[in-house]
C-alpha cells in the first residue's frame, strides 16, 4: 500500500478521548464520507485505518479517533501537531453516502465520525438522514446537536443499552440504505436488532472497525 505524505492542519478534542484530525488533502485525493483511509506516521513501521468523518473533502479533510494509550498509533496521531507530517493512502470501502435519500447511520465510538459526516452532508443536499449512536461518552456533540437543532432524527444512547427498540423504530422510517461503523460488539447488536425488526432494509452497509 504506497502512503503519501502530507501535513497535519489540526487536532481538535472532540470528547473524551477523543480528537478529530484535520488533515491537507493529498494531489489527487478525493474520498466520500464513510471511505475509509490507512494512515501512518514517520516513528512508526504501522499504519492504520480510519473513516473520513468531513462530509466533503476540499483542502482538507477530517478523520475522529478515539485513543486507547495502550494502542501502537492512534495515540501517536493523536499527538501530532499542526505542521507536523502524516501518510496518507486511500480512499477504501464501499460503505459511503453516495446521494441516497433517506441514510439510516447506526453508530458507535468513533463511528459517530462518518455518522455526522454523512448526515451533514445528506442534509445539505437536501435529503432525509437519521442517526442512531450508542456510546459510553458522547462525542463530536456539538455536531450532533447542530444536526438535531436542524430537524435530523438523532438518537444518543447510553453503552448499555438494548438496540432493539431503536432500531426498529429508525427502520419504520424506511431508509433507502443503512450504514453501520463501529467496532465488532456493535456490528453484532445491530445485526440482531436489525433481524429483530419486523423490516428486511435491502441496502445494509457495514464498516467493521475490527
Ligand atoms: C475499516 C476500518 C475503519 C476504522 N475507522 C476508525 C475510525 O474512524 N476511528 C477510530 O478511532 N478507529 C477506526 N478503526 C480502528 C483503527 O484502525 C485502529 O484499530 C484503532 O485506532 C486502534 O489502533 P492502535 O494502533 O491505537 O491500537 P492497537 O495497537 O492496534 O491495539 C488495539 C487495542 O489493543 C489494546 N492494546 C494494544 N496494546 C496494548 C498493551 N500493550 N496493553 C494493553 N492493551 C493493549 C488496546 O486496547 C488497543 O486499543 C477502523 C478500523 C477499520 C478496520
Amino acid at each position: 500500500m504506497d502512503h503519501e505524505s502530507t501535513q497535519i492542519s489540526a487536532v481538535e478534542s472532540v470528547g473524551p478521548d477523543a480528537v478529530a484530525v484535520t488533515i491537507d488533502t493529498p494531489d489527487g485525493f478525493d474520498a466520500a464520507p464513510g471511505q475509509f483511509v490507512s494512515l501512518s506516521v514517520p516513528e512508526s513501521d504501522e499504519s492504520r485505518f480510519y473513516t473520513v468523518s468531513s462530509p466533503s473533502v476540499t483542502e482538507t479533510f477530517e478523520v475522529t479517533l478515539t485513543i486507547d494509550p495502550d494502542g501502537t498509533l492512534a495515540p501517536l496521531i493523536a499527538e501530532r501537531a499542526v505542521g507536523d507530517s502524516i501518510e496518507v493512502a486511500g480512499p477504501f470501502g464501499d460503505a459511503h453516502y453516495d446521494g441516497q435519500a433517506r441514510p439510516l447511520v447506526l453508530a458507535s465510538g468513533p463511528g459517530v465520525g462518518p455518522a455526522v459526516a454523512i448526515a451533514e452532508r445528506a442534509h445539505s443536499e437536501g435529503a432525509d438522514p437519521a442517526i442512531v449512536y450508542r456510546d459510553a461518552t458522547v462525542i463530536h456533540s456539538d455536531r450532533l446537536d447542530t444536526l438535531a437543532d436542524a430537524g435530523v432524527p438523532v438518537v444518543i444512547l447510553d453503552a448499555d443499552a438494548d438496540l432493539r427498540d431503536p432500531v426498529a423504530t429508525a427502520l419504520d422510517r424506511d431508509p433507502d440504505v443503512v450504514f453501520v461503523y463501529g467496532f465488532a460488539a456493535f456490528i453484532d447488536d445491530v445485526e440482531a436488532a436489525v433481524a429483530a425488526a419486523d423490516a428486511d432494509p435491502a441496502d445494509v452497509r457495514v464498516e467493521n472497525f475490527g
